[in-house]
């Protein structure tokens, strides 16, 4: 795949940089307030790269308040793939490869199957900015001569960091602790942090001791007593 498949990134995203914004974005909560602080750690990790042309300067519209309603619909699409959902067109929208259904004049009207991952407040919101389907970055797919394969373009953050879990699925993990979404490391990994591992070891062994640990102690106890009779007592009481 990565031979005949190129890629064209936005300046400054590297390696595991996509890790920390996509879980952030995958646990966003519902309120504008996380949607604030979501912004401000990430400024440019759009999930829709809306763009609108002023006169001053473009505006990126991807995080604004307005756009609230379209943001909550990609984070519930990515919670979708997160879960193991693969059904192609939502990794589509996802990757920034189909932006057709964020047309408000076409969906808005009407309700085929696919206009289901687009809430009506979302193709409202859309509507109400005055968002055009060329306004909308959409990731390319182009012809690269070098390899004689594809190359994927886009400007935009958040369809690098999909594609990058989309490539290794098996990292898209939620916590079996805390049920956070997160990507793992290693293929045993359950736990979203040390924290979560930690007290879910923590727990098991509370639950140990309160089912099992009365029985260890007997048995210790009768592993600590003197031998009277070899084969008796110690040993019945060991299974
Ligand atoms: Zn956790």
């Amino acid at each position: 795949m990565s031979n005949t498949l190129a890629e064209t990134r936005p300046y400054g995203l590297a390696g595991q940089d996509w890790v920390s914004p996509l879980e952030d974005f995958a646990n966003l909560g519902d309120t504008l307030d996380d949607l604030h602080r979501f912004k401000r750690k990430h400024p440019c990790f759009w999930p829709v790269g809306v763009l609108k042309p002023t006169a001053e300067r473009p505006l990126f519209l991807g995080l604004s308040d307005e756009l609230h309603p379209l943001v909550i619909d990609m984070r519930n699409l990515l919670r979708e793939f997160w879960r193991g959902n693969r059904d192609a067109s939502i990794t589509q929208v996802l990757l920034g490869l189909n932006t057709d259904l964020f047309d408000y004049k076409f969906f808005g009207r009407t309700a085929p199957p696919l206009s289901r991952m687009v809430s009506d407040a979302a193709l409202a919101a859309l509507k109400g900015l005055n968002v055009k389907n060329e306004d909308i970055d959409r990731t390319q797919v182009v012809p690269d001569e070098r390899t004689g394969g594809f190359r994927l373009v886009s400007i935009n953050w958040f369809p690098w960091a999909v594609y990058d879990l989309f490539r290794a699925s098996w990292r898209a993990r939620i916590c079996a602790r805390c049920s956070r979404y997160f990507v793992a490391d290693r293929p045993p990994q359950l736990y979203c942090s040390t924290k979560c591992s930690g007290s879910a070891k923590s727990a098991r062994s509370k639950k140990w001791w309160r089912e099992d640990g009365n029985k260890w102690r007997r048995k210790q106890k009768a592993k600590r007593k003197p031998r009277a009779k070899e084969g008796t007592s110690a040993k019945t009481k060991e299974r």
